[in-house]
């Protein structure tokens, strides 16, 4: 593994994600040709916060995060994380091996809480694993197990019982304590409250905001869902078609979209308080996202983007700062000055 010195990244920065590209090669009709998931992507996560990864499934929001988490080998690019000594690992090129102490530190709690968990096993084994995969013996796991199920509201006594006995939520929250087990310092959540009511989300939620209150813990929320994102994420990426359209800080975004997908996501929205609608332009977003092996050349969005001009199917936008965030826009200014306001 390749160590870096604390400096290679700013102190208050955990994750740094430099250039990510993720291809995939993909049989078509006419032979093989690339899929371009996921395409130069670069953002910083900061300790503490939760930074969200929003848009359309296809987006390749949840390759972003397998990349990061190192489920998938990358194409091109750079990973860096600041382990809990301090120090920077580049963790781009590790294989599985080289990875596994890291993996104590950065977890991932799943979408779909009833095939993530491993019907045969007991909360206790399905809880304990990680840590006795890292050598844990049986007592501190029994221990750790009945306090990590009353950390997220389960009571230590159900360790002997076997997931099926548990509803959506309460197995959402088993995969949260399996998530907690190694104290990890990143967490990522992959749609993780998106197949559960509403009530019961917003439970789950509450629950990971106190949790990462209580644990330092820090949070990359990827989800299609930007009604929950402006609650929970101190920051957001909107990618569309495997790059970023739109980074920046939450509040600043939603008051005020600068990408026309960002905006068209934010009109999708419902806001039931009448106090906080969002005036000025209102665009619905037409269309399907289109494959990534044949994406519209210039601006990916330009099919679908109501302020298109010819420049725009020609000319691939840089992403670039405008108004203290990140624009991938030809006419991010123009477009601003008319803008939405809260
Ligand atoms: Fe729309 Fe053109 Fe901006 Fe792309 S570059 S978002 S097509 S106005």
């Amino acid at each position: 593994m390749s160590v870096l010195p604390a400096e290679a990244m700013p102190a208050e920065v955990l994750v740094r994600v430099e250039g990510l590209s993720k291809h995939f090669g993909v049989k078509t009709g006419s032979g093989q040709a690339l899929l371009r998931a996921v395409d130069d992507v670069s953002f910083d996560i900061r300790k503490g916060e939760t930074f969200g990864l929003v848009g359309e499934s296809g987006s390749g929001k949840s390759t972003v995060a397998r990349l990061m988490l190192r489920a998938y080998r990358l194409t091109a690019g750079r990973v860096l994380f600041r382990l809990s000594d301090g120090t920077v690992a580049d963790i781009s090129a590790l294989d599985d091996r080289a990875m596994r102490p890291i993996r104590r530190e950065m977890q991932m709690i799943f979408q779909d809480p009833y095939s993530s968990l491993n019907p045969r096993m007991t909360l206790r084994d399905l809880i304990g694993e990680p840590m006795s995969v890292h050598g844990a013996t049986r007592a501190e796991i029994d221990a750790r197990v009945a306090e990590l199920l009353a950390c997220v509201g389960l009571r230590p006594e159900y360790a002997g019982r076997y997931p099926h006995a548990f509803s959506g939520g309460q197995r959402q929250r088993i995969g949260i304590a399996r998530a907690l087990a190694l104290s990890p310092a990143l967490i990522a959540a992959d749609e993780a409250v998106s197949a559960l009511d509403v009530s019961v989300a917003a439970q789950n939620i509450n629950l990971l905001q106190d949790l990462q209150e209580q644990f330092d813990l820090t949070y990359l929320f990827i989800t299609h869902d930007l009604g929950m994102v402006e609650h929970i994420s101190n920051r957001i990426a909107v990618m569309y078609l495997g790059r970023i359209v739109e980074l920046g800080e939450t509040e600043e975004i939603f008051a005020r979209p600068m990408h026309p997908y960002t905006e068209a996501l934010l009109g999708a929205v419902p806001q039931p308080d009448p106090r906080k609608r969002r005036s000025g332009r209102r665009q619905v977003l037409k269309g399907e996202v289109p494959s990534a092996v044949n994406p519209p050349s210039g601006c990916a969005f330009h099919p679908r983007c109501p302020y298109a001009t010819e420049r725009c199917a020609a000319e691939l936008p840089a992403l670039r700062e405008v108004g203290g965030r990140q624009v991938r826009c030809h006419f991010a200014e123009e477009l601003a000055l008319q803008g939405v306001e809260a």
